[in-house]
């Protein structure tokens, strides 16, 4: 199943400079075979810019037939736990992709990493230095100013090597020394100046446990790791441009055949979405939204059960295209993917909101009869049946006792249909002490089930409806963008907890569905007739109280916000 995906989705994957890059090394020899990684943290949930890293990482291995690793770039033990790398797992296999055997990690080579450091020492390329943060600090210069070299930069091999092995035996306090890679402190670029190797730190690592108290830097971890992987394209995001050069200086400097190319290209930035995985958890963490899968976020998991599905995320990672500048999307491209997919793919079925009674006074009491309706009506998917009852339900807002031509509902002494059933008139309005209508009487012309009337009467408007007897009670939990601004990230003034949309979410505890949704498993998404696209929660929802997420909307309502 994900193979046909795949497949039926390639050739419509535009090309871009990165497949460019990777055809003129498969004609000129340079390489046969492909193999990219996506490389994770596993300190936070994946998130929607997260996606189109992986879309394009393992889509590229998809089209050339070669293979894309998952990696996990765990380095920080303190920020990261097995609870983040089942997601990210998840997360990636959701969207439909296969990385061969097991995961990787990073930690699987601390040995070779440790083993390369010591290579580097040894040819006089990396020293312990001593100064304090601060210190260093100062030597490092800036971008107009050149650095200085470290008083312990010409430490002999012998030192070095000493220090190195206490430092990793645990001898020395955080913070007290660290491996540098002697570069040069004159580079205009900082990352040159003879930048950390390994640190300090005396903390469990979820995969190593207490193995080690010396941790390798992600610069220096990660173009090794790839190289030992057999990377041929190391696929990053812009601001590692900079870092370009100290990974090819690594490389050329250790004794690996393998040297991977670094390629950047433009990070994914949304209008009206923060996509950075330290202010998600502070989302999380201080109780704006529920959890990291809560359906207001930006998460691949939120998504996943807000409704949206791997192909529309897929197929929007695609048309954003890959580019090597940075620019914003605008996050109606996302909800425009999952509206046109649940368009083509999901059943219908009818909800009513806000619920008020219909009783048609000419149908038996009692009688429940099972019409049918098509679950889409233009695809081949089938039929659902649709109990029709005495009474039925319709939305408050489809009932006026007066109206003019353009609405096309229900008006007292007026007919209309109710969709997939017959043509009623409304005969009359009861309302309770406070003026609310409570009820509406009605007559159904019982001729009028799948055709119009015989006399040539022309009933134009169509509603929802369900029966009221037959119809299952559901919360509905109705979503809006999270934030109200369109950069919520770079708001000089505010914070982007300040821009948060109060109304991103609202509960409706009132609704009914049709009986049909019941056999919906979680996660089952629905066209909702005139009210939009639905999910069953698949965290709260239960057969007898159905919980539904609003995935998205028949149209887009803030684009008329803007005119
Ligand atoms: P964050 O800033 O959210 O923590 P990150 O880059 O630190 O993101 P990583 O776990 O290191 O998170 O990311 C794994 C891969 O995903 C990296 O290759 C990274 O470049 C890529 N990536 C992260 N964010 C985006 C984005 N917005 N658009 C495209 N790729 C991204
Ligand atoms: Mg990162």
């Amino acid at each position: 199943m994900i193979l046909t995906m795949a497949t039926s989705e390639a050739p419509s994957t535009p090309s871009n400079f990165i497949r460019q890059i990777i055809d003129k090394d498969l004609d000129s020899g340079k390489h046969s075979n492909i193999v990219t990684r996506f490389p994770p943290e596993p300190n936070g949930y994946l998130h929607v810019g997260h996606a189109k890293s992986i879309c394009l990482n393992f889509g590229i291995a998809q089209s050339y037939q070669g293979v894309c690793n998952l990696r996990f770039d765990d380095t920080n033990p303190e920020k990261e736990n097995p609870e983040y790398i089942e997601s990210i797992r998840n997360d990636v296999e959701w969207l439909g992709f296969q990385w061969p055997g097991e995961p990787k990690f990073a930690s699987n080579y601390f040995d070779q990493l440790h083993g390369y450091a010591i290579e580097l020492i040894k040819a006089g390329k990396a020293y312990v230095c001593e100064l304090t943060p601060d210190e260093a600090r100062q030597y490092r210069g800036n971008l107009k100013e050149p650095g200085k070299d470290s008083p312990y930069r010409n430490r002999s091999v012998e030192e070095n090597l000493d220090l190195f092995d206490r430092m990793k035996n645990g001898e020395f306090e955080e913070g007290k020394m660290v491996l540098r890679a002697k570069i040069d402190m004159a580079s205009p670029n900082m990352n040159m100046r003879d930048p950390i190797i390994y640190r300090i730190r005396f903390a469990e690592h979820h995969q190593t446990g207490d193995k080690w108290c010396v941790y390798p830097m992600y610069d220096f971890t990660h173009p090794i790791s790839d190289a030992l992987e057999g990377i041929t394209h190391s696929l990053c995001t812009l601001e590692f441009e900079d870092h370009r050069p100290l990974y090819d200086w690594l490389l050329d400097n250790i004794s690996i055949e393998c040297h991977p190319q670094q390629i950047e290209f433009a990070r994914l930035q949304l209008n009206y979405t923060v996509t950075s995985k330290r202010k998600l958890k502070q989302l999380v963490d201080e109780g704006h939204v529920t959890a990291w899968n809560d359906p207001r976020m930006p998460t691949i998991s939120g998504m996943r059960r807000r409704g949206y599905t791997p192909a529309a995320i897929r197929r929007f990672c695609d048309s954003i295209g890959v580019a090597k500048a940075n620019s914003t999307v605008d996050v109606a491209m996302l909800e425009a993917a999952i509206r046109d997919d649940l368009n083509d793919n999901a059943p219908r079925a009818m909800c009513v909101l806000n619920p008020l009674k219909i009783t048609i006074q000419n149908y038996p009491e009692g009688q429940v009869e099972q019409l049918s309706a098509p679950l889409h009506p233009q695809k081949e998917m089938g039929e659902r049946t649709l109990p029709f009852t005495r009474e039925v339900f319709i939305d408050k807002d489809d009932f006026r006792e007066e109206a003019n031509k353009k609405f096309k509902r229900l008006v007292l002494g007026k007919e209309v249909r109710l969709r997939n059933a017959y043509v009623i008139r409304a005969d009359e309005v009861i309302k309770d002490a406070d003026g609310e209508i409570t009820e509406i009487i009605c007559t159904h012309d019982p001729d009028t089930l799948g055709k119009n009337p015989e006399d040539g009467r022309k009933v134009k408007g169509v509603i929802h409806w369900v029966s009221a007897t037959e119809s299952l009670p559901a919360e509905v939990r109705l979503y809006d963008r999270l934030f109200l601004d369109e950069n919520p990230d770079g708001n000089k003034e505010k914070s982007f907890l300040e821009l948060i949309n109060p109304e991103a979410l609202t509960v409706v505890k009132t609704a009914r569905v049709e009986p049909s949704v019941a056999e919906g498993q979680p996660e089952q998404g629905y066209q909702f007739e005139r009210e939009g696209y639905f999910c069953i929660d698949s965290k709260d929802s239960q057969p007898d109280q159905l919980v539904l997420n609003k995935t998205i909307g028949l149209r887009d309502t803030w684009a008329k916000i803007g005119d």
